[in-house]
């Protein structure tokens, strides 16, 4: 018996990455699971791959209409939506003072206006499904500032606030609305950073899309009492300094 039997759940960005890990792992337990990304030839590849519990969506999440058809392909496949995964994300570089508009306005709209049309879309299923939960991944950028991230970072701590008042709203559908904050992790986002970014965390390593994987299915299947609260995995990055205190 899976952990997840009988949920139907939704996951953006599942095409690859950390997506795509919680869509193997979702579908080992149990769920059937609609994988939304723009990213069509690797999100048909894995759900084929993944069996008829598995069917990818195009769905680019800045886009209203995308969202009402995966929301009801969902529901006709395999019935109202328990389980929402805003994981879709994108990343830009650059200072307050260089970044361009364009950019920024980008990443708050696939990373944070994204998430919050999800929810918008996704309330009235997950209310026939007699509640459920949301799980928004949003980084260690959400829980602190990063040089040359700003964009990144602004919208990281957006879905962060956004899922307490979600959180607040839905409490009473029974549906739990959680924030999830990866540090670094080995995924194509990823991929080409300096190794030394992780040179000075207490577990001086890129965590793994499967470690990630493993904390979203804990929020859904197991911490039963937590909603608006922040659930971190990170290999202690956002721990402290690594430098000791030393005496005078
Ligand atoms: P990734 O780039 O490997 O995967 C992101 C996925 O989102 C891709 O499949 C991409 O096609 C999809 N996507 C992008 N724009 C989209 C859109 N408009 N609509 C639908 N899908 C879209 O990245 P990842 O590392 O797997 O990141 C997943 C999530 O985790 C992101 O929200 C990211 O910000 C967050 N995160 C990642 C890390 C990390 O170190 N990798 C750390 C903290 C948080």
């Amino acid at each position: 018996m899976g952990r997840l039997d009988g949920r139907t759940a939704i996951i953006t960005g599942a095409a690859r990455g950390i997506g795509a890990a919680m869509a193997r792992l979702f579908t080992a337990e149990g769920a059937s699971v609609v994988l939304g990304d723009v990213l069509r030839e690797e999100g048909e590849a894995l759900a084929a791959e993944l069996g008829p519990a598995a069917r990818f969506h195009p769905l680019d999440v800045t886009v209203a209409d995308d969202w009402s058809a995966a929301v009801a392909v969902a529901e006709e496949a395999y019935g109202p939506v328990s389980v929402l995964v805003n994981n879709a994300g994108i990343v830009d570089f650059g200072t307050v003072g260089e970044q361009s508009p364009e950019a920024f306005r980008r990443v708050l709209d696939v990373n944070l206006y994204g998430a919050w049309l999800g929810l918008h879309t996704a309330v009235p299923s997950l209310r026939r499904a007699g509640g459920g939960v949301v799980v928004n991944v949003s980084s260690t950028a959400g829980l602190m500032g990063y040089a040359n991230l700003g964009a990144y970072t602004a919208s990281k701590w957006g879905l962060r606030g956004l899922t307490k008042s979600a959180a607040l709203e839905l409490a009473p559908d029974e549906v739990r609305v959680c924030s999830v904050h990866p540090g670094p992790i080995a995924t194509p986002m990823t991929a080409g950073l300096d190794p030394s970014l992780v040179a000075t965390q207490p577990l001086p390593r890129f965590g793994r899309p499967e470690e990630v994987a493993q904390m979203a299915l804990f929020v859904v299947a197991d911490a039963t009492y937590s909603t608006g609260c922040e659930f971190v995995v990170d290999g202690g990055a956002t721990t402290g300094s690594p430098l000791p205190v030393e005496a005078p």
